[in-house]
């Protein structure tokens, strides 16, 4: 009887130990990614950064006597726009089809409050610059789908030239605004939904958005 335990025991040892940890299941994933969307923690954990980074800027706006020349720059999507509808149209998929898709969209929304702080980096007379990691040929699109959302009368927008292809995103986002602080503008804030937009430095602060959608390696 003993022998006949013992032996059953082991053998679910044995069973048990060969079986790798299961990873989170994709459909649980979604759910979890829609009810953090849907139950408004998303927006919310927007709004926290965006108050925050319009602290700073107030605080830097007040700080400036000698109307230094002060930027801020910020990535296009999940940053000054928000794509949720269209990702989840298409169940979260980030096949190169899905993505060619969205990105030649000409009608995006604006994430409302990074349009907000936009505004009133442009009434204070600070520059603002979009850094985004589009390639160069979608620049009248992306620019069409600023300028839908409500973004005017930006300082610069900066995509991927052929030059930048194959460099690594902190290296052609670094080295943009590297570009700009030699232009003579001392960034106040970069803001970014990826760590790869914001590392690297030539920013005073850097504020990362939500993004539990995707990564952009
Ligand atoms: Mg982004």
């Amino acid at each position: 009887m003993f022998k006949k335990y013992f032996t059953i025991c082991f053998l679910l040892f044995v069973s048990c130990a060969s079986l790798a940890v299961e990873p989170q299941n994709l459909e649980t994933a979604k759910q979890a990614v829609m009810k953090y969307y849907d139950s408004g923690a998303y927006d919310y954990d927007v709004q926290q950064a965006i108050d925050w980074a319009s602290d700073y800027l107030h605080l830097r706006l007040a700080q400036n006597q000698e109307h230094q020349k002060l930027a801020i720059v910020l990535d296009i999507d999940e940053t000054a726009l928000k794509s949720y509808d269209l990702m989840k149209d298409s169940d979260f998929s980030s096949t190169p089809d899905v993505i060619k898709t969205k990105l030649n969209k000409s009608h995006i929304p604006a994430l409302a409050p990074v349009l907000k702080l936009y505004n009133y980096a442009l009434q204070n007379n600070v520059a603002v610059f979009f850094v985004t990691g589009r390639s160069e040929n979608l620049q009248t699109i992306t620019e069409n789908v600023l300028n839908n959302a409500g973004y005017k009368n930006w300082t610069g927008l900066y995509l991927r030239m052929p030059k930048d292809i194959g460099r690594n995103t902190i290296e052609y986002k670094t080295s943009v605004r590297k570009k700009i602080t030699t232009m003579g503008y001392d960034i106040v804030l970069s803001i970014g939904d990826q760590y790869n937009d914001l590392a690297g430095g030539y920013a005073d602060r850097t504020i990362k958005l939500p993004n539990p959608f995707y990564i952009v390696p």
